[in-house]
């Protein structure tokens, strides 16, 4: 089994243990009530007001951390129908993972208490979409994001499937889970003892639906 796979595998595994620390209601289902809502068109349309603000000023304690793709159609607090303060969000092309990227989830893990990281990617994903069509490393910064994604497109490749686009779309997630636990010591020690939990998701931009990453075959979303 390579590495990659393991680490991932203990990712999931760790989604359960972290439960227990949780409140009656886990920040996983917190998140994907939000969800729910967003996709049924019920939004809470709470928590942005007058009141709220000054409730964050006097401190803030957010409840998730989503590290998302920059894309204009994936606002994680608009998808999980989450007012300010909720979520620590970190957003770049691709949802890939760098030493800034990793550094503010271990800022938000440590000072803030956050007890779990969901990465999120999308359908139609634009940075995914670049790394698998492109023949050669695109000029200027842009080859530094397509360096991160380069090896799920050629997975992506080697899996044969017919849509090759979201199956790198997934290779990409679950490799950004598993590396942050490689690079972080602080998440993996975390991960280990069951205090912090690590969700790969995608959200489809067609049905609005945040659905789970998991190994094996792709379960196409329900409409
Ligand atoms: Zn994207």
């Amino acid at each position: 089994m390579k590495k990659s796979v393991i680490v991932y595998a203990m990712l999931l595994v760790s989604i359960a243990a972290a439960s227990p620390v949780f409140a009656a209601v886990s920040p996983l289902e917190r998140l994907l009530a939000g969800n729910r809502r967003f996709v049924a068109g019920t939004l809470a349309g709470r928590g942005t007001g007058g009141k709220r603000r000054m409730e964050l000023a006097k401190g803030r304690r957010p409840f998730a951390i989503v590290l998302a793709c920059s894309d204009c159609r994936v606002p994680p607090e608009m998808i999980f129908d989450q007012g300010i303060g909720g979520l620590f969000v970190i957003r770049d092309a691709g949802n890939v993972a760098d030493p800034v990227v990793i550094g503010s989830i271990e800022y938000a893990v440590e000072h803030l208490h956050v007890p779990l990281l969901v990465v999120l990617g999308h359908s139609g994903c634009g940075a995914v979409k670049t790394t698998l069509e492109a023949r050669r490393r695109p000029a200027g910064n842009v080859g530094s994001i397509t360096d991160k994604i380069l090896p799920a497109v050629v997975e992506a490749r080697k899996s044969r499937k017919k849509d090759i686009l979201n199956e790198a779309v997934q290779d990409n997630v679950k490799n950004t889970c598993s590396e942050i636990v490689r690079r972080s010591g602080i998440i993996r020690k975390l991960v280990a003892e069951g205090k912090f939990g690590i969700v790969a998701a995608e959200y489809y931009t067609d049905t609005g639906k945040v659905e789970p990453v998991v190994s094996g075959p792709r379960v196409p979303p329900k409409k």
